[in-house]
């Protein structure tokens, strides 16, 4: 019998996470450095203000761009941390998540067979959605001996006359890599010398080290008009299931996104909304905090790992380090499955991030320093059993 699923849909892979946390839900006392999400709780301010809007009765839709005050909220935020200005009347679109922003932006650009360039390892969703959307994904490389920047030299090795767009996510998920100011500059100039669109995902702007500032790509002179900027509450804020993100770009495009999200999703939830004000507004201490916080764990999780002799990176944002483990022999599904099965602690497979993560498994330093030094003394005796 033929399948009645759609033929694209059969084509995408499941998420290789969530197969592995299938596998995590039947264990028990499993310390996770899997899932990529703060283990904060909102801050109390933020919870507050949703309770009140509750109390006040908010409980309807709202626009379908998003409340005029969160869009005013966003304007202003991005003005100030990434010196780039959107209009909140027709720049600015609500999405829940910047998980929605991506596959909007992506069916509201693609045609058929249109390709779109992305650098791996990268997160879980780029690839498939772009296959939803009709277009062809394009992996470009990245590579540890680079710390995992994006080059030049590679995008124009993938470019073709059919490539529509250039998908970037600094800092990475999965690498932690960051990109400089310079490189950024690199990468405008090719996006202006194929006439390419950028989708750039700045979810962990906020989530930079070493004293390290964030570029965006949107704020290069004569970038903007050619970028939608995917941003969100959800990793520096901890506010992950309140599902707020928000879409920045050419009010073309922003109108042309809204025309799907209006049909699909209607508006983002309306207390949600209301908190994600109060984070932008009022969130900037919380979020040092938690960021000074992942400093301390990630300098903690580093030196561990090298000491034991596993050669990784320094990431520079995100929470996520990107250990080698192909000394081992093993393949990085095998990897973090043993090392599940034998010492209860979950990694996630490089793989998961594309094929160019074998070799790799990635942890999460979004968790508790007491969990983070009993994974990382478990991590030690599994090597060790390896020698
Ligand atoms: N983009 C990247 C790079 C991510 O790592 C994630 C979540 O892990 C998302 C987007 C999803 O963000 P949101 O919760 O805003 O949908």
């Amino acid at each position: 019998m033929t399948s009645r699923i759609s033929a694209t849909v059969q084509q995408i892979p499941k998420s290789g996470i969530r197969d592995f946390f299938e596998i995590v839900q039947t264990m028990s006392d499993v310390i996770s450095l899997g899932i990529g999400e703060p283990d904060f709780v909102t801050p109390w301010h933020i919870r507050e203000a949703a309770i009140y809007a509750l109390e006040k009765g908010k409980t309807s839709y709202t626009s379908n761009l998003g409340t005029p005050r969160l869009r005013s909220a966003i304007a202003t935020y991005l003005a100030q941390r990434l010196q780039v200005d959107y209009n909140p009347t027709n720049e600015i679109l609500v999405t829940v998540g910047v998980s929605e922003g991506i596959d909007l932006a992506l069916r509201a650009l693609i045609n058929p067979g249109d390709e779109v360039l992305y650098h791996e390892p990268c997160y879980v969703s780029y690839g498939p959605t772009i296959t939803l959307a009709g277009g062809r994904p394009i992996v470009v490389p990245t590579r540890a001996e680079e710390n995992f920047s994006l080059n030049v030299a590679d995008l124009e090795k993938a470019v073709t006359s059919k490539t529509k767009i250039l998908m970037i996510n600094f800092p990475t998920n999965p690498t932690g890599a960051a990109i400089s100011a310079e490189k950024l500059a690199e990468l405008a100039r090719f996006c202006e010398k194929h006439n390419l669109i950028v989708l750039t995902d700045e979810i962990y702007s906020e989530l930079t080290y070493d004293g390290a500032t964030h570029h965006s790509i949107a704020a290069i002179p004569g970038m903007k008009n050619r970028t939608i900027l995917l941003h969100g509450v959800s990793k520096a804020f901890a506010m992950t299931g309140w599902r707020i993100g928000f879409a920045c770009g050419p009010a073309d495009i922003i109108e042309a996104m809204m025309k799907i999200h209006q049909y699909s999703i209607l508006c983002a939830p309306i207390m949600g909304q209301e908190a994600a004000v109060e984070a932008l507004e009022r969130g900037a201490l919380s979020v040092i905090k938690m960021r000074n916080e992942y400093e301390r764990r990630r300098n903690f999780v580093v030196a561990a790992c090298r000491d034991m002799g596993l050669p990784c990176l320094m990431p520079q944002g995100a929470f996520y380090i990107f250990p080698n483990i192909a000394k081992y022999g093993m393949t990085s599904k095998e990897f973090a499955l043993q090392f599940l099965q034998e010492k209860k602690v979950a990694v996630v497979p490089g793989t998961a991030f594309g094929a160019s993560g074998e070799g790799f498994v990635r942890c999460s330093y979004a968790t508790s320093m007491e969990k983070l030094k009993i994974a990382m003394e478990r991590l030690e005796e599994f090597l060790k059993e390896r020698k």
